[in-house]
């Protein structure tokens, strides 16, 4: 980026594109792969796939993190019932972990009171993001994954281009799946040369608590097609879970048994 960068780029001669943009983290960290969790508006599970991913690469025995850059909405560390505040120290802040060792970052980790509202401009917010990536002393990284605001505006972008992202994973529900708005993220992303890892079909359907059929609530799902549309070969299905919503908010999602994304994070790895 060019010193003092209005983020005006028709007015601009600098050639950006043709640079690596990427920041670098705190040099105490070693962060080998960072994966982006993606969705084209707010409320379709981003937050909980993306806790889903982490507790599935821990269980399988990576060194796993999340950076929750979804600043206005942070809802991470409330899945995973962490609630103490990150400290800092001379060198840097500290993560806060898990019960089972999953180190995290998130705005709410940082607040007094965590129902208070972050009323910042977009540059403001993209700069709070990036301070958790060069701040943050993550220490050994095998896999963290980044809660991303939704949607395509300033603050994802800024992130896209300044995290080195190995990847994105989209996550869209049925009914939001046709629309174009998922679409956007992905041609997003894939303008910027990041590739799309997976997607994610949240609230795909429902388990007869009887019989356990599968009950495809919002008709029938076209995840595999829209796959096949963008070139993604992995997809994951996850079902609408009393169960998991429990587990979620009552910060026991580590406990959750479901692992209806361990092939995709396979596929990952
Ligand atoms: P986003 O990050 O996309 O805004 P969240 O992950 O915060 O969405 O999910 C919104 C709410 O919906 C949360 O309370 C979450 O527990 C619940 N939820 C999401 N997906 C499911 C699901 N498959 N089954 C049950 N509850 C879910």
């Amino acid at each position: 980026m060019a010193e003092g960068c209005s983020h005006d780029c028709g007015n601009c001669g600098e050639d950006c594109a043709s640079r690596d943009m990427h920041v670098k983290p705190h040099e105490l960290s070693k962060i080998k792969k960072v994966i982006g969790v993606v969705s084209g508006k707010g409320g379709v599970g981003k937050s909980l796939t993306t806790a889903m991913l982490a507790v599935t690469a821990q269980r399988n025995g990576f060194k796993t993190a999340v950076l929750d850059a979804d600043i206005t909405g942070p809802s991470v560390p409330k899945m995973f019932g962490v609630s103490e505040k990150a400290m800092g120290t001379e060198l840097g802040i500290l993560p806060v972990s898990s019960k089972t060792g999953i180190r995290m970052m998130s705005m709410n980790l940082l607040l007094e009171d965590e129902t208070e509202p972050v009323i910042w401009r977009g540059p403001v917010i993209a700069g709070a993001v990036l301070q958790f990536w060069t701040d943050v002393i993550w220490d050994e990284v095998d896999y963290m994954f980044v809660d991303m605001p939704p949607g395509t505006g300033d603050v994802p972008l800024s992130i896209y281009q300044s995290l080195p992202l190995d990847g994105i994973i989209v996550v869209t529900t049925p009914q939001e799946l046709v629309s174009m708005i998922v679409k956007k993220a992905v041609v997003m992303a894939e303008k910027l040369n990041i590739p799309v890892l997976g997607i994610v079909e949240n609230m795909s359907y429902v388990l007869c608590p009887d019989c356990g059929k599968k009950i495809e609530i919002f008709g029938k799902s076209h995840v595999e097609a829209f796959a096949e549309e963008l070139g993604v070969k992995a997809v994951a299905r996850i079902p609408f879970d009393a169960a998991l919503t429990k587990c979620a908010d009552n910060g026991l999602i580590e406990l959750y048994e479901g692992d209806y994304v361990d092939a995709l994070f396979k596929s990952i790895e």
